[in-house]
């Protein structure tokens, strides 16, 4: 029987009440299994962290000997129990090493998706498929109206421009796979990153995905017109060469509202689109669907009396 408060909501993040652990809790915890590096599901300090080796990598890059007391990595699908609750971590596609985590107790399967996406992307492992009788997704974007472009034709605009490009994007996982789709649909292109870039990096060539040929920045290449390059810098860096002259401006994200104000859109995500999640749902063949981050609302309109839909987000929770 799916136990209702199996998983909820509280002021340190998304508990698992029956196993006594947090999912990528939002402060440090005494268990917390982490689905994937980004900084919204990864805080530093937690005793126990449990989580994918390039997961365990990343956090140690960034939060040096702050990242976790003890770290308990596991394989793809290997198994491990906290408090009774069977845990294992399933390929989520959003990132090099990010997972959906399965939750296995009293007979039922509970599986958080973390992050995902089932667009194609060579610098992560691929999204597997398992079936769960409650699927917990994130929703960020869980709208009808939100079809995200195919990421080969995003990046093959870049084609049409004769300057150089500054292309914004967060450094984690999205910079590697511009990397690898500039290498791939603009081979006249060069691509030089900013430093911060260069250390992970070196974490995907560790783990076997290297994202491409790359040069890091350097302060006089980009002030040269017409280089044919494409400068990728995380967002911050970005903003801050607003007013850079002879240069094309690009953010790469699937949110129409980082799009505003640049010279061209480039509407790449790492998220699911909302055909993305529909197909999630039908592979996964859930009894109930829990949704996160943003808004459940339109699954909820979508599958009316089919299936039930509980909304787990911070905000605007109903039902
Ligand atoms: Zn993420
Ligand atoms: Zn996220």
């Amino acid at each position: 029987m799916i136990i209702e408060d199996f998983l909820f909501i509280n002021e340190q993040g998304l508990y698992c009440s029956r196993g006594d652990f947090y999912l990528d809790p939002q402060t440090p915890v005494a268990h917390a299994v982490i689905s994937h590096a980004h900084g919204d599901h990864a805080v530093r300090g937690n005793n126990f962290v449990y989580c994918t080796a390039a997961t365990a990598a990343f956090m140690q890059h960034r939060y040096q000997k702050q990242a976790g007391n003890q770290f308990n990595i596991y394989n793809w699908s290997e198994s491990f129990v906290i408090n009774g609750v069977k845990i294992s971590f399933i390929p989520a596609g959003h990132i090099l090493g990010s997972a959906q985590v399965l939750m296995e107790y009293e007979g039922v399967r509970y599986l958080y998706t973390g992050d995902y996406k089932l667009q194609e992307d060579s610098t992560c492992e691929r999204l597997e498929f398992v079936k769960a009788d409650v699927l917990i997704t994130e929703t960020t974007f869980a709208d009808p109206e939100v079809r995200h472009p195919d990421a080969a034709s995003e990046i093959m605009k870049f084609n049409a421009f004769n300057h150089n490009i500054l292309l914004g994007a967060y450094s984690l996982g999205k910079a590697q796979r511009l990397i690898s789709l500039i290498n791939r649909y603009c081979p006249e292109r060069s691509v030089v990153v900013h430093h911060s870039i260069f250390g992970l990096n070196k974490i995907y060539d560790a783990f076997g995905y290297s994202p491409g040929k790359y040069e890091i920045y350097n302060r006089k290449s980009m002030k040269l017109p017409d280089q044919n390059m494409v400068y990728i810098v995380p967002p911050l860096t970005f903003n801050s060469y607003i007013h850079a002259k002879n240069v094309v401006r690009a953010f790469a994200s699937g949110w129409m509202r980082l799009q505003v104000n640049n010279d061209m859109q480039v509407l790449i995500s790492d998220h699911v689109d909302w055909n993305d999640i529909l197909k999630m749902v039908s592979e996964a063949e859930p009894h109930e669907v829990w949704t996160l981050h943003g808004n459940g609302n339109h699954l909820k309109r979508y599958f009316k009396d089919s299936m039930k839909i509980k909304m787990l987000n911070y905000a605007d929770r109903e039902g």
